[in-house]
């Protein structure tokens, strides 16, 4: 019989464990399938909750993190330590629906590598969470020449020969997405409406978000270094046709241009301009330094799988 394996980050997730594993079990039935929790450093009763259950069910796996390392690590910790014919990666509150699960598998029987999820737009969401994820996807899509699609979470299946592969890396600033999408294999897609939370609340502030967002765009390119000198070379070249007419104006008529508000909006503008720049520019040092050290992207404290 063919192995399916689960793997399921969670941060302060106490209120939802129970349901989802019961969830989970509910769903698949002709498969030898296990379960991997990734407990990502959580400060609630998170762990406890998961070893309550383990202790009666030994389906029932789990991985603990020494400290809060982020989802997409606790994602590539659980998909290291499996070693099923089949994977699926999910969110721990339920929002992804187990009962999606069989057609994952059905799709990979019929013989896909990848079996991604796309959501249907949830109209529940706050207006500006969409806003700012379509805006997001549209700037990554056009930035890292990757095909991401709007809605695509960190809700899929992959085959034994795929998971092998991403098991090499050692990337220490992880963007599932846009990795899988780079990885190529034959996918397919599948749409599904998104649950409401079952319990707890997002651990994805904005803040968090837009730090994603940047990594993640800056992580599958060199692009927007270029865009900085193509931006750069173009304000040279009108600022240079500029000067010279200012400067037959002022010969030819005897007269200053006046304008301090002019003078100081433009200051600050390219006062701005250049910080930007150099922020993309330390940007991409900092991910240099950060990678040259090589160090673990997790530690795991506590763990029931070898
Ligand atoms: N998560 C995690 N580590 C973190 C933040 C989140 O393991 O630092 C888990 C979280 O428990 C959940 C999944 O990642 O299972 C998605 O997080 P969340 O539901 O908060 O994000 P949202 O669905 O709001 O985008
Ligand atoms: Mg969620």
């Amino acid at each position: 019989m063919k192995t399916i394996q689960i793997v399921i980050p969670v941060y302060n997730e106490e209120g939802n464990i129970a349901k989802l594993t019961e969830s989970i079990i509910n769903e698949i039935k002709l498969y030898n399938y296990s379960i991997i929790l990734v407990n990502d450093g959580s400060t609630d009763d998170t762990l406890q909750k998961i070893k309550d259950i383990a202790k009666d069910n030994d389906k029932i796996k789990y991985l603990s993190f020494s400290k809060n390392f982020g989802h997409q690590f606790a994602l590539k910790a659980g998909l290291d330590y499996s070693s099923a014919d089949a994977v699926i990666s999910m969110d721990g509150d339920m929002q992804h629906p187990p009962s999606i699960i069989n057609l994952l598998i059905e799709q990979w029987e019929k013989g896909h590598e990848i079996v991604y999820t796309v959501r249907e737009e949830d109209i529940n969401l706050p207006f500006l969470k969409r806003l700012t994820s379509r805006i997001f996807y549209r700037l990554m899509n056009n930035i890292s020449g990757l095909k991401l699609k709007e809605g695509m979470a960190d809700f899929r299946l992959l085959d034994k020969k795929v998971v092998d592969e991403v098991k090499k890396f050692t990337e220490n600033e992880l963007f599932f997405r846009g990795l899988i999408n780079w990885i190529g294999y034959k996918q397919i897609g599948i749409k599904y409406k998104p649950e409401a939370r079952f319990s707890g609340k997002s651990k994805y502030t904005y803040k968090k978000m837009f730090k994603f967002a940047l990594q993640g765009i800056t992580s599958f390119s060199t692009k927007p270094l270029y865009i900085s000198v193509y931006f750069g070379l173009m304000i040279t070249a009108i600022t240079f046709i500029l000067y010279f007419i200012y400067l037959f104006y002022s010969f030819y008529t005897q007269s200053n241009i006046s304008g301090w508000a002019s003078l100081i909006s433009t200051v600050v503008f390219f006062g701005g301009l250049n910080l930007t720049v150099l922020g993309i520019i330390g940007i991409y040092i900092g991910k240099l330094f950060m990678q040259s050290k090589n160090r673990p992207t997790y530690i795991i404290s506590e763990k029931n799988i070898l």
